[in-house]
């Protein structure tokens, strides 16, 4: 049977096993995807066993850059990005490494929330791996501004000055913000720990701005009721999490799977 998986340290939080496995029955796609817990110490070796006969795997926490190094070629995305969530087995053995985060959370605002990106000023918190994974299809839907805000300025402005030929992006510290934003995005961890980043009133014009959270979870992230709170709508990061597995199980079997179906049914088991 056609094998994949999904490498991650811990793994047994994943989601992907059940995403792929749905897929694979709503489009009559017959294959095994498998939770793989990759030692920390040797990542490499791991992947390399797995691809003696495994023809694709989804890559998760903390071992994007580290695929990004073992994948013998990149896609642009992939290049931009500086990280690997999908590897390909090619035809001749070398392993193509792929970056869909970006496009997940695209077709997870556009398709699925009905947010629109063209001409809005969009406010992204957090300079780390996620955000740099975003940034290229974030200014390809050519926002009028795009601005990171980061604890540490030095990270937002490095990711800045790296984008700037792809758009109007500047970086900027909490403190120093100008609101209101159309679309304010959360890609830093805070929430991971019940934190909220450092941000000041006036970032949302209530009933116009649209708040998302790249984490999700059972219960609204702090960021999501922070939105709540002042009066903008709010969506948390599942349906990234869906639309990414969806773009990387097309690259794999060239059918593209409903992510609509797949979303619902995973709130309604988290209860969210
Ligand atoms: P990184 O560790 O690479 O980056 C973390 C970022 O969060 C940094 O910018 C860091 O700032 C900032 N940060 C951490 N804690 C705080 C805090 N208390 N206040 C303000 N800023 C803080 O993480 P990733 O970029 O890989 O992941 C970020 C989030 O995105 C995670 O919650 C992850 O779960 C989510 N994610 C969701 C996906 C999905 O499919 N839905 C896919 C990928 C990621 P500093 O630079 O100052 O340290």
């Amino acid at each position: 049977m056609d094998r994949y998986g999904v490498f991650g340290n811990p793994i047994g939080h994943s989601k992907s096993p059940q995403i792929h496995r749905l897929f694979a029955e709503q489009t009559g796609q017959v294959l095994s995807y498998e939770p793989l817990l990759a030692p920390l110490e040797d990542f490499p070796g791991f992947a390399k066993g797995f691809f003696e006969t495994g023809l694709g795997a989804n890559v998760t926490v903390p071992f994007k850059e580290q695929a990004f190094r073992l994948a013998d070629q990149l896609s642009e995305r992939a290049q931009r990005a500086g990280a690997v969530n999908t590897l390909t087995k090619l035809e001749d053995g070398r392993l193509l490494g792929d970056n869909t985060d970006g496009i997940g959370l695209v077709r997870d605002l556009l398709d699925n929330a009905g947010a629109s990106l063209q001409g809005k000023r969009i406010l992204l918190l957090g300079a780390g791996g996620a955000v740099r994974g975003v940034l290229e299809p974030l200014l390809a839907q050519r926002p009028a501004a795009l601005v990171i805000a980061n604890r540490t300025l030095a990270k937002a402005e490095q990711l800045a000055g790296e984008f700037a030929e792809l758009g109007a992006v500047s970086a900027s510290a909490f403190e120093q913000l100008h609101g209101p934003f159309d679309v304010i995005i959360n890609g830093t961890s805070a929430s991971l720990g019940g934190e909220l980043p450092p941000l000041a009133d006036g970032l949302i014009e209530p009933g116009v701005t649209f708040c998302y959270d790249m984490m999700y979870g059972a219960k609204p992230t702090p960021f999501c009721q922070w939105a709540a709170e002042r009066g903008a709508t709010s969506r948390d990061g599942l349906g990234m999490l869906v639309e990414q597995a969806a773009a990387a199980f097309e690259l794999w079997r060239g059918v593209r799977p409903e992510s609509g179906p797949m979303l619902t049914q995973l709130r309604s088991q988290l209860g969210a």
